[in-house]
């Protein structure tokens, strides 16, 4: 089929509740994409954030080629080594908690906030997360995203949720009471147009949550797994959160959601209570257990760290010459350039000359590539978004 009969196939079959880019995608491999008009696209926008060891990494999909032929789901009711040693895996590399699995990341933070909800006395039932968070589409979670875009249509949401202004200490001070069971947070704002939190405002949210006897979550679902050089964004900082949630990168591709739990936290999840029937499934798992040795055996936080300050060096001198680049913001290699104007068309222009890139919050223009892009193909890119840069300078 072509490009044209796939679109109109989902003109008739497709609900339609995505802006898609006119582009039927093939193929990926690394940093690159195929379409179905034998284009190449260098992609620095992978998976929206899931493909964060590159597409189709070879580890991941031997991995999972080799699952598929042993086992590919069993309920819940039954153990398995997957499940177990993905779990270990995570809980190494974080604070030594408990994992429980699931398959998105509104998931996963449905599952902090009912754990919060278990863990804390019942007169305890208020969250509070920030303006500008994103925590995911369901009921739940578009509540906990304090943007009221994702709001519209859907009021009265669900009771108990308090917004404050992200990085503002005094304003999360003021909300505070002994009926907040948790605060949720994202260590840095993807989709708020990536803000990344003050030392200060890290410790005093843990601080208030000690104070109130409230849990501190943050949602890891964009900065975890490595992007930012750590294995969690809150590695960055002097806190320990008590639940962190992941999933995009989480699977090398493959969906997957899961939280950590510090250990007498997690005891609240008692059977009963709450559960997920594809969640820790053995190919999810196994895909996740790949990814995580592919991380380690590839040097990739290493190499998030030493391209991301590369990437920071190149915007920044592209900063110069571009007086519509307002500044460059970000950890490794969760990039936003703040522009003084809207971005959408520099990323339509971009995509026509061979480049993906994403535009979030009107004017801020995300660039995170995968964990395993080299300084060649950043390079290609930040020429090609230089070119555009420069023809719509002119216009
Ligand atoms: C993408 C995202 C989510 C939602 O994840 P889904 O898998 O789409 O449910 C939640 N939180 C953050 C920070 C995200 O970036």
């Amino acid at each position: 089929m072509n490009t044209q009969e796939i679109i109109s196939m989902f003109d008739d079959y497709v609900i339609g509740n995505y802006g898609r880019l006119s582009k039927v995608i093939t193929k990926g491999a690394g940093n690159w994409l195929w379409d179905a008009d034998g284009n190449k696209i260098l992609d620095m926008f992978p998976g929206w954030a899931v493909s964060g060891i590159g597409h189709c990494h070879p580890k991941v999909v031997n991995a999972l080629k080799s699952q598929s032929e042993k086992l590919l789901h069993i309920d819940n009711t039954f153990y398995t080594q997957e499940q177990g040693m993905l779990a270990k895996m995570l809980s190494d590399r974080s604070f030594g908690g408990k994992c429980f699995f699931c398959n998105s990341g509104a998931e996963a933070n449905e599952a902090a906030m009912k754990l919060a909800r278990l863990y804390t006395s019942k007169e305890k039932y208020k969250f509070v997360t920030a303006e500008n968070s994103f925590h995911g589409r369901t009921f739940a979670t578009v509540t906990a995203t304090a943007q009221p875009k994702y709001h519209n249509g859907f009021t009265p949401l669900l009771p108990g949720f308090r917004y404050v202004p992200f990085n503002d200490i005094e304003a999360i001070e003021d909300i505070f009471t002994d009926e907040v069971a948790a605060v949720i947070i994202e260590p840095i704002q993807g989709e708020g147009g990536i803000n990344v939190a003050t030392p200060e405002y890290m410790r005093r949210v843990r601080e208030l949550c000690d104070e109130n006897n409230a849990l501190m979550i943050l949602d890891e679902v964009q900065t975890g797994m490595g992007r930012t050089g750590k294995w969690f964004g809150y590695q960055h900082y002097d806190v320990e959160p008590d639940i962190v949630t992941m999933a995009k990168a989480l699977g090398g591709g493959v969906a997957i959601g899961a939280i950590i739990a510090k250990p007498h936290v997690a005891a609240a999840l008692v059977p009963g209570t709450h559960a997920s029937t594809f969640g820790g499934n053995s190919l999810a798992c196994a895909a996740s257990i790949a990814t995580i040795e592919a991380i380690e055996e590839e040097n990739l936080l290493e190499n998030a760290i030493k391209i991301g300050d590369y990437t920071h060096e190149k915007l920044n001198a592209l900063k110069e010459e571009f007086s519509i680049i307002d500044h460059i913001r970000g950890k490794g290699l969760m990039i936003g350039i703040q522009l003084k104007a809207n971005g959408a068309e520099i990323v339509s222009k971009c995509l026509e000359r061979g480049l993906r890139i994403n535009c979030t919050h009107d004017t801020v223009l995300r660039f995170m590539p995968s964990m395993t892009v080299t300084k060649d193909e950043i390079d290609q890119a930040i020429q090609i978004l230089a070119n555009v840069l420069e023809a719509t300078k002119s216009l």
